[in-house]
């Protein structure tokens, strides 16, 4: 059995608009990552099985790993199909907000989802949600959206509904938002979750290998080179990668390949903190990711230098600037941060 984390009186706020809503509008954070897209279509997959006119739109391209979902298909893309999207979102019923907090993370798509008449929900498990909606399920002790997903299917009575296929996007929710379940992944009704999906049908191992194990040649070629560029701070007990557009090119670097690098230093015997640095293809910016183990606060480093935030041991940033001012700006910040570091 799993414990009510949703409070009743949104599961029963929630149910009156679903059961009344037609057309149901689901969106998710810009940069979509495993989570995003698997709530989106967990969700989505439920909602078509409920005989709605469901939509999922996100503000631009995920990664190639995550095409294989069901339902990835149908995933409308904002910065392609605006005029279609706007006139979505602006009809919609119900719209569902997944799996971010603040407005400013669906980038241009904000403003039409504030302008849109419909009944608004937020679903997220970030902290400090902003008041963009009408009921807010805002879970940080949860590890994914996904997982909130599940639960929210659960107790509105349906988890009958739920099919493989819906399995199978809640279930790659889960599994990225834990890196495979070896990080925020110590609460044991995760692992129920699991059971009640694989009772679905759903092949684990094999959603494993399609998310993980299916990167280009060149994908793997970039990681050794970023990774013998590596910088380690014993000190600091701290380590920074980074990737500028010049090597992104020698690469044949496409969207998605530096997916899980910033991970990668904190295999390293005594380093707990990890920083990735990347020249953005689009924006002129350096795209900043964090990454912790135990109790450092990534989330005060980011929101402190880089404008930016997330969760305790995952979070990230901006940087307007060249790659060695931020370089500069994060060694800066390695002092600052040097009590918490040891
Ligand atoms: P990633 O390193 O995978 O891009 O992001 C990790 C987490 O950091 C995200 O799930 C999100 O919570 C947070 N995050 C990433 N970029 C930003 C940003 O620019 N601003 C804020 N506020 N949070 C971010
Ligand atoms: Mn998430």
């Amino acid at each position: 059995m799993l414990t009510k984390v949703i409070e009743q009186s949104k599961i029963d706020h929630f149910t009156k608009w679903f059961d009344r809503a037609e057309k149901i509008v689901i969106v998710s954070h810009v940069g979509p990552d495993g989570d995003a897209i698997g709530s989106s279509l967990g969700l989505w997959h439920f909602a078509c099985s409920q005989g709605k006119t469901v939509h999922v739109i996100v503000p631009n391209a995920f990664p190639d790993f995550l095409k294989w979902m069901p339902g990835s298909k149908d995933v409308l893309l904002y910065d392609r199909y605006k005029e279609f999207a706007d006139k979505l979102i602006a009809e919609a019923d119900v719209i569902c907000c997944l799996d971010f907090n603040a407005i400013h993370r669906i980038d241009a798509m904000g403003d039409a989802v504030l302008a849109s008449p419909a009944r608004k929900i937020l679903i997220d498990h970030h902290l400090h949600p902003e008041d963009f909606c009408r009921i807010i399920i805002s879970h940080p002790e949860i590890s994914s959206t996904s997982e909130l997903i599940f639960r929210l299917i659960c107790r509105m009575g349906y988890f009958s509904d739920i099919s493989k296929e819906g399995a199978e996007c809640i279930y790659t929710g889960m599994m990225t938002d834990t890196g495979g379940f070896t990080y925020n992944s110590n609460n044991r009704e995760i692992y129920f979750i699991i059971s009640e999906l694989l009772s679905k049908g759903i092949d684990k191992d094999a959603i494993y290998r399609k998310v993980y194990n299916t990167y280009s040649e060149s994908r793997l070629r970039l990681m050794g080179y970023v990774l013998s560029q590596m910088k380690v701070y014993p000190d600091y007990h701290a380590a920074l990668i980074s990737l500028t557009k010049k090597e992104q090119n020698s690469f044949d670097y496409i969207r998605g390949d530096s997916e899980g690098f910033v991970n990668i230093p904190l295999s390293i015997k005594g380093v707990v903190f990890s920083c990735f640095l990347r020249e953005d293809t689009e924006k002129p910016m350096i795209k900043i990711s964090l990454r912790s183990v135990g109790t450092f606060p990534c989330n005060r480093l980011a929101a402190e230098f880089f404008g930016g935030g997330g969760h305790l041991n995952a979070s990230g940033g901006e940087f307007y600037g060249t790659m060695e001012e931020a370089r500069k700006v994060f060694e800066q910040a390695l002092e600052k941060y040097k009590p918490l570091l040891l």
